[in-house]
């Protein structure tokens, strides 16, 4: 969608960039990246909004028409990249009109219930005639005697109302935390190996959330597992995709391997063979779609699969880097950001994975790499995993 002026009443909403303002001779480019995201993002909404970008040193604005609040406030709770933001009162750089925004913040926090405020104010024009300590002391004044309920803490107030001078003047309260990080699109690609679960969805999130651009894969094993839980992988794809600026998901059928390996493996080594042949076929599936790494839920000791013995045998029969985000995570942290991010409702609907299919009462804990290279040799996957490579689903 090309930047146009919004028609009717314009809402302005003032950005800041997370850590983008580290990146020295990068930034332009980091910003451009932002810029595209934003626009694409707003395009692709369910309600799409005709936005005008605007930056200067350290802050974005984007102007809207009013009606599109909600969806320039959805996009920017799941825009990477961004420290924060808030829908702000603009107004022109005299000292009457700025106190006078301040005065009508101060009315509606009061009118909130709110009753402990301070003022911080940022002068980047420094010909605006009175400095920031002064602004901050007047501006205070002026709501006090405005809004008598409110009372100043500077230490613990409950809201702060934001003066920034600049090219114009801005004045706000009740600024969001954004997801901060880098944008979407400065990081690569990396493959997501996405199971139903709750780790792997957070897993992307979190890569995402260093400009990552997430593919995600899939393994079932129709019939023996449901329709159902395929839909509820493309639902988690699609929360983990609105992060990152959508997502192709790609959906193998991995029955006739799972069989192989029930028919000719030892039991105990079932899974750590499985996940030797989804790292195969995803590292396979990388090179074709050009993801540079291959990303997975894995965390340190959660279950037996993720020793660090068979983490080690998992991967080593591939060359690509495999990145676990979550490796130190305890559940707790990853349930923590599943909610966060709204995936943990859908992961946590009890659809089976392909891999309850053989779940070995003991477990191989310490597998050793080379019998695992030696037994998955016996397996003779490669004509099974070429054949679920072919006839992939694609879900954009
Ligand atoms: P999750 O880890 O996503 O919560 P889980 O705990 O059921 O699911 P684990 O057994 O911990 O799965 O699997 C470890 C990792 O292996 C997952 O995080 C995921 O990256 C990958 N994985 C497991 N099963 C599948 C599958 N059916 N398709 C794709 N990747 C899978
Ligand atoms: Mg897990």
């Amino acid at each position: 969608m090309p930047e146009t002026k919004p028609r009717g009443k314009t809402g302005v909403w003032l950005i800041k960039f997370a850590e983008l303002t580290l990146k020295g001779e990068n930034r332009k480019s980091f910003e451009n990246i932002l810029k595209r995201n934003i626009m694409r993002m707003l395009k692709e909404s369910p309600d799409p909004a005709a936005a005008k970008l605007r930056t200067t040193n350290g802050r974005f604005f984007i102007e809207a028409q009013e009606e599109k609040t909600e969806t320039i406030e959805n996009v920017l709770s799941r825009l990477t990249g961004i420290s924060g933001w808030a829908k702000v009162v603009t107004c022109k750089k005299n000292v009457e009109e700025v106190f006078a925004a301040c005065v009508e913040e101060g009315k509606k926090l009061a009118q909130a219930g709110v009753k402990t405020f301070k003022i911080d104010a940022r002068r980047t024009d420094k010909s605006f005639p009175i400095d920031s300590y002064e602004l901050c002391c007047r501006a205070g004044e002026a709501v006090l005697n405005a809004a008598g309920d409110l009372k100043v803490d500077i230490h613990k107030p409950e809201e702060t109302i934001r003066i920034e001078i600049r090219e114009k003047a801005y004045v706000y309260s009740g600024g969001k935390k954004g997801l901060g990080g880098l944008p979407a699109g400065c990081a690569g690609r990396g493959l997501l190996l996405l199971s139903g679960g709750i780790d792997s969805p957070v897993a992307g999130f979190l890569l995402a959330c260093r400009g990552m651009c997430i593919d995600a894969i899939h393994f079932h094993a129709y019939p023996y597992t449901s329709l159902e839980a395929k839909q509820k992988v493309i639902r988690l794809a699609e929360i983990t995709g609105s992060y990152c600026m959508g997502i192709r998901l790609y959906i193998l059928n991995f029955t006739s391997v799972q069989m192989r390996i029930k028919e000719r493996a030892p039991v105990e080594w079932t899974t750590v063979l499985l996940r030797m042949a989804m790292m195969e076929a995803a590292e396979k599936a990388a090179v074709m779609i050009k993801s540079k790494c291959l990303i997975t839920g894995e965390s340190l000791s959660q279950v037996a699969s993720q020793t660090i013995e068979n983490l080690t045998c998992t991967q080593s029969r591939i060359k690509l880097p495999v990145l676990r985000p979550l490796i130190g995570f305890s559940k707790e942290n990853i349930i923590r950001e599943s909610k966060r991010i709204g995936a943990y409702d859908v992961s946590i609907q009890p659809y089976e994975d392909c891999c309850t299919l053989f779940t070995p009462p003991h477990p191989v804990l310490h597998g050793n790499v080379s019998e695992a290279g030696a037994l998955y040799e016996t397996l003779e996957l490669q004509p099974l995993i070429d054949e679920s490579l072919r006839n992939y689903e694609l879900v954009k």
